[in-house]
């Protein structure tokens, strides 16, 4: 019977780690013909590595760093970590207090008394304060600029790297006739580098969390009759377009709860090469359906 072809489908795919929430999941998975990706902690690792710390003049590498790690001290941010991990000596995070976080931006702090903030072009934007012409990081890298007492005290230089399945699960998906978009907070350089790497049909960058649902809504009113939009997310920063999507994917073990909860399917061992092959469970359940 139908009801029990869908279990089979259901309990097919958990065996492959692929949790979905319902029979009408499954049938909406089947003709999903866009899928938009969120960048980080979805397509890439989400574990950015710290490849240059670039003082500006009147600061040490030292200073930057420490002081851009106890900013970040209270954080969960997959940056913060990064720059904590980057440090790598032990944190005393109760010398930095009034932390504010702004998502897309970064934050302001105070540490040891002092105000600081660290953040990308947005905040420093933000905040008034001018990035020397001197300051160039490299084409692609993710940047961190901080102030100091409202003196512009230099960058740090951050990477992140895909996931090693995620340039062929796109492959893969493109050969199934899925049109493939990211959307990213990140800035455009950083985000044009994923989607050449990974062969993505389309990217838009520097989206702040209202922008990604904004942009979600157009891609849905886009698509075409009888087919469904996918999102996948890690949750962070992302939880409303998982909500909006017609199928809302989040990755489960990086994923926050609130993710969990907001999304239709949830792949436990966030691995984009499960997208494929949930696509193409789906697909057959619904031949043996109909
Ligand atoms: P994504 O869309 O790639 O998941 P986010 O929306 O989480 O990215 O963040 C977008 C951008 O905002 C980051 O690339 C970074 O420039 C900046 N940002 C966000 N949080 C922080 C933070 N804690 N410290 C520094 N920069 C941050
Ligand atoms: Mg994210």
């Amino acid at each position: 019977s139908i009801p029990l072809t869908f279990f089979g489908g259901i309990g097919g795919a958990s065996r492959s780690g692929i949790l979905i929430k319902g029979g009408n999941y499954l049938e909406a998975l089947a003709q999903v013909k866009t899928i938009v990706f969120d960048k980080t902690g979805t397509l890439t690792q989400g574990v950015f590595q710290v490849t240059g710390v670039f003082p500006a003049e009147g600061f040490t590498e030292d200073t930057l760093l420490e002081t851009a790690a106890l900013a970040e001290s209270w954080s969960n941010h997959p940056i913060a970590q990064s720059l904590r991990a980057a440090w790598g000596k032990p944190l005393d995070s109760s010398r930095t207090r009034q932390v504010h976080e702004e998502a897309g931006h970064g934050l302001t702090a105070q540490v040891d008394g002092v105000p600081v903030a660290a953040g990308n072009a947005r905040l420093m934007e933000q905040q008034g304060v001018q990035i020397p012409k001197s300051s160039k990081p490299a084409e692609g890298a993710t940047v961190v600029y901080l102030t100091i007492n409202g003196t512009y005290a230099g960058f740090l230089q951050i990477s992140d790297v895909e996931k090693l399945t995620s340039a062929q699960a796109i492959q893969s998906l493109k050969r199934q006739g899925i049109r493939t978009v990211m959307l990213t907070g990140d800035a455009e350089a950083a985000a044009h580098q994923v989607a050449q790497r990974l062969g993505l049909d389309d990217y838009h960058a520097q989206l702040l969390p209202g922008d990604k649902v904004e942009k979600l809504e157009q891609l849905l009113n886009a698509k075409a009759p009888n087919s469904t939009l996918a999102f996948v997310g890690d949750g962070i920063n992302d939880a409303p377009v998982l909500r909006r999507a017609d199928v809302g994917i989040a990755m489960g073990s990086l994923g926050s709860d609130a993710a969990i909860e907001a999304a239709d399917v949830v792949l436990m061992d966030d691995d984009p090469a499960k997208l494929p092959l949930a696509l193409r469970i789906a697909r057959k359940c619904r031949r043996i359906v109909y």
